[in-house]
């Protein structure tokens, strides 16, 4: 049963209770959302036009936020954003440097577009220290496939930088979302690091299947077998042993603040799989820790 708690810090000693039980430092969470002022204003009005079928657990400002993720244990996070325009991800990438700047826990996070320069603004985001990117194919409703990525997605593979993906069609799709068009960006650069958001959700089985292709993709957790997720989009309970075996390339992510239930939810929802210490061991902190050199 999905909880939506009015003091959502009072979920913070159930967080606790999972990564100490564990025997683990705390957290580090690759899918989390920082992101200017009036942005996030724009992103609370859409989930809030969902009326209650994304009821926001999290409503606080940056600070309160980020007081929040250091208080459930979270020792590294992203702050992604990501543009549906053209001339937009350089300003987000400067907002979110500046943001970096400020939090040193926070993973130095950028974005991009099919743009002219996209090539050149990733390559020196690299060069400045970039150390994880976000493309998101249905709010940017482009195709990845654009010749204005395929430096991007080159740059991005040379050098090893993570890329977070929201390539599968939920919780709407896009029409260049499914399996079909990021396959073809994962055959010209093999070698890729991608990052797939929601383990490809509601595409999992097609997703895993990306992932145990190609030997840097790499799955993150977001929202993915809490009670809010299976009920809408249920991970295909035949496909559990593959998601054990790709223990190493699964990683904790959450949507947090974005999220309509409590942080602890998305613990729980891993923990109850019963995939054992190890693996949750691995994906709550040690793989996003190699991945990252943390
Ligand atoms: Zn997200």
């Amino acid at each position: 049963m999905t909880r939506v708690s009015s003091d959502p810090a009072s979920g913070s000693a159930d967080v606790h209770t999972v990564w100490r039980d564990l025997g683990l430092p705390g957290l580090i969470d690759v899918h989390t959302h920082f992101m200017p002022h009036n942005v996030l204003r724009k992103v609370r009005n859409h989930f809030d036009a969902l009326g209650d079928q994304w009821p926001l657990a999290y409503r606080g400002d940056e600070h309160e936020c980020l007081d929040l993720l250091r208080g459930f244990g979270v020792r590294h996070f992203t702050a992604l954003s990501y543009p549906h325009r053209p001339d937009m991800a350089v300003w987000l990438n400067d907002w979110a440097g500046g943001f970096a700047d400020d939090n040193p826990d926070c993973l130095r996070s950028a974005t991009f577009y099919p743009e002219p320069g996209a090539g050149d603004y990733v390559a020196a985001a690299v060069e400045a220290g970039v150390l994880v990117f976000k493309a998101h194919l249905q709010v940017g409703g482009y195709d990845p496939r654009d010749p204005l990525l395929s430096d991007v997605w080159g740059n991005l593979a040379d050098a090893g930088t993570p890329v977070v993906v929201h390539c599968g069609s939920g919780p709407e799709p896009g029409r260049f979302t499914g399996p079909g068009p990021f396959s073809e960006v994962l055959s010209a650069h093999p070698r890729l690091t991608a990052v797939i958001a929601h383990a490809g959700a509601p595409e999992y089985v097609e997703f895993l299947g990306l992932a145990e292709k190609y030997g840097r993709v790499h799955l993150d957790t977001t929202m993915v077998f809490t009670d809010f997720a299976e009920a809408r989009a249920p991970f295909p309970a035949d496909a559990l042993p593959r998601l054990a075996d790709l223990g190493e390339r699964v990683l904790l992510g959450t949507d947090f603040p974005n999220i309509p239930y409590p942080y602890a939810e998305q613990l729980h929802a891993l923990t109850r799989l019963g995939l054992g210490p190890d693996w949750l061991r691995a994906v709550l902190h040690g793989n996003a820790a190699r991945l990252f050199g943390l």
